[in-house]
């Protein structure tokens, strides 16, 4: 039996989709590999969707950004927990982790910002804020 439809998870935070893998199934935690999000799947009519794990939390950001620097290998300063702060702050006033050094809080702001996994970092040796830094 061949399916050649590939199947596709949808990202809430990024809002695109990343290729399904085999040995996934309802329940299953993958971290999302566009922008480091962890997400519960869960299939619906519409395909595969990813529910943010413990959205809103603390525990939610810095996992975030965790796995999205280890996924393209980037490191942190000591400016970190300023910007975990700030990205605590958003999330408290306007309901999302937006980028704490913009002003505008749109869905392609949420941190990792769209400029970020885009490849800023390569472009300029770190991102807007200077959370995600390129090696050295
Ligand atoms: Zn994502």
């Amino acid at each position: 039996m061949s399916d050649a439809k590939v199947e596709r998870v949808y990202c809430p935070v990024c809002l695109a989709k990343f290729k399904y893998s085999e040995g996934w199934s309802e329940g299953s935690v993958v971290v999302c590999p566009i922008c480091g999000e962890r997400l519960t799947l869960r299939k619906t009519a519409d395909g595969w969707i990813g529910d943010r794990v413990d959205r809103g939390t603390e525990k939610e950001i810095r996992s975030r950004i965790d796995g999205f620097a280890e996924i393209r290998g980037y490191v942190f300063n000591d400016v970190k927990e300023d910007i975990v702060e700030g990205l605590l702050g958003k999330y408290k006033r306007f309901g999302d982790f937006y980028c704490p050094c913009r002003m505008e809080h749109v869905p392609e702001y949420q941190c990792p910002c769209k400029p970020t996994r885009g490849g800023d970092v390569e472009k300029n040796g770190k991102c807007h804020c200077g959370l995600f830094w390129k090696k050295a």
